[in-house]
């Protein structure tokens, strides 16, 4: 089946083929390959008009012509002739253009294929369910995280989806998805906004490859538009079923997902447990909601723990000793506290160090923990930092300003002026909330609040 980079050389093929070209004469034999209009006013209609200009939607063919736009689909298996003279058609020609120099013959084996005509003014039905292109800089991770929101559908079927990017068919979803190293079956809903990142650079990667190799073969074309051969040369995983993986060598294998025939590596693309954030303002209860996840028999770290085990280690207290100035035997963290507190670029620095060995942690513990459905880690500066990024779903544990200052009043001492000035410095609750994927009420009932964490994890379960 041809497939975008396909598609987009047989219309620079037919650009350099027939453009300017005036259509003489359209015979139609198999009237139910045009869609619209009916067979009579589609030849009737084109007759007289000439070949402008040749786009691509998608896996749509675009043609436009003096005031109309030709539409066409190959789906399975059509093709496109050019002949320089008058051509007998074959068995499986539907469609005859006679032009004013030479034939454009449309031919298909399966029928598949369709035809639309529009006015050059007229919205284009056949391609308004497509979404963003490939190259398009509106596809964003944040616009796919968004659109698979919620869904459980397997990554590999969801990049099928046209209505999500317009133009990637079933072998490429197969290559991204090894490019990328991903289970081609991982949850479309649970994928963090790096990986969604990693799969759109993929996706450029892949199909700009096969369309300049598409545009190599240009050349050895003549009149034939036949769309055959798919640069298989390029292939990691398509059609590639018990042979050696390139990477790591452990035979292909094929499964089948939503239908499609899909090939993986299973090493290279294991399953992995999904990895989740928690998160909260201070005095949120987001520790709460972390050791009560836990209590449900998940797996489940907190930042701050690693932060403070790290505190207490030699390497650690050496490294930041010697950041900072001091003799390692007199290191305690308000020592630290102290020679960071003036100098913003020590802070910093202090900081970098610690996030890279709090970090390294939390992937040891990922690792550790695979075979798990879901992992999460509690991280207080979630939105605060890039981190969030990281994250295949991030949990925001959300209380109410007016809770958050009574609790630090309550249970840190803070003034109720104090209290107010910290809520006010902190990152809004509502921007936060904005950027998580699913959000915790916690107003002070526990009862509550370990029923609404079930709720949020049952929601998360179903998508796995
Ligand atoms: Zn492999």
């Amino acid at each position: 089946m041809p497939e975008l980079p396909e598609v987009e050389t047989v219309v620079r093929t037919l650009e350099k083929k027939i453009q300017n070209r005036i259509i003489r004469n359209v015979r139609v034999i198999y009237p139910r390959i045009v869609s619209s209009p009916d067979a009579e006013s589609f030849s009737a209609d084109l007759t007289g008009q000439r070949f402008i200009g040749f786009d691509r939607r998608g896996k749509f063919l675009i043609f436009r012509l003096t005031d109309k736009v030709l539409v066409a689909h190959l789906r399975m298996e059509g093709k496109f002739f050019v002949y320089p003279k008058k051509t007998q058609p074959d068995k499986h020609t539907h469609i005859v253009f006679e032009l004013d120099q030479g034939e454009l013959h449309y031919n298909d084996v399966r029928k598949f294929g369709r035809f639309w005509l529009y006015d050059n003014d007229e919205e284009i039905e056949a391609v308004k369910g497509l979404r963003y292109e490939p190259f398009d800089d509106r596809l964003t991770p944040e616009y796919l995280k968004g659109y698979c929101h919620g869904k459980k559908e397997p990554i590999k079927s969801q990049l099928l989806d046209q209505s999500m990017i317009a133009g990637i068919g079933n072998i490429y979803a197969n290559e991204i998805c090894f490019e990328v190293s991903m289970d081609p079956e991982h949850p479309c809903g649970l994928i963090s906004l790096n990986k969604w990142d990693e799969i759109i650079r993929a996706t450029r990667k892949i199909l700009a490859r096969a369309i300049e190799a598409g545009g190599t073969t240009i050349r050895s074309y003549t009149s034939s538009l036949g769309v055959t051969g798919l640069f298989q040369q390029e292939l990691n995983v398509q059609s590639r079923e018990k042979e050696a993986c390139y990477t790591c060598g452990t035979p292909i294998r094929k499964i089948r997902v939503g239908g499609r025939g899909t090939y993986y590596c299973p090493v290279c693309q294991k399953k992995r447990a999904v990895f989740a954030a928690i998160t909260g303002t201070i005095g949120s209860g987001k520790s709460t909601v972390r050791e009560y996840i836990e209590s449900l028999g998940y797996k489940a770290i907190s930042c701050d723990a690693i932060n403070a085990d790290l505190l207490k280690d030699e390497k650690v207290i050496a490294d930041l000793s010697a950041m900072i100035g001091c003799d390692p035997a007199s290191f305690s963290k308000p020592v630290l506290k102290e020679a960071i507190f003036r100098d913003a670029r020590l802070k910093k620095q202090v900081e970098e160090y610690l996030h890279g060995k709090i970090w390294q942690v939390i992937c040891r513990f990922r690792q550790e923990n695979e075979d798990e459905k879901v992992v999460f880690v509690e991280v207080p500066l979630l939105f605060e930092t890039d981190w969030y990024r990281r994250f295949d779903c991030c949990l925001l544990v959300y209380s109410r300003d007016e809770t958050v200052i009574r609790r630090l009043r309550e249970n840190r001492g803070m003034s109720g002026q104090e209290a107010e000035r910290f809520v006010a410095s902190q990152m809004s609750s509502d921007t936060k909330k904005q950027m998580a994927d699913y959000v915790i009420m916690n107003e002070n009932d526990l009862d509550k609040l370990f029923n609404n964490v079930e709720k949020t994890l049952n929601t998360v379960l179903k998508l796995i």
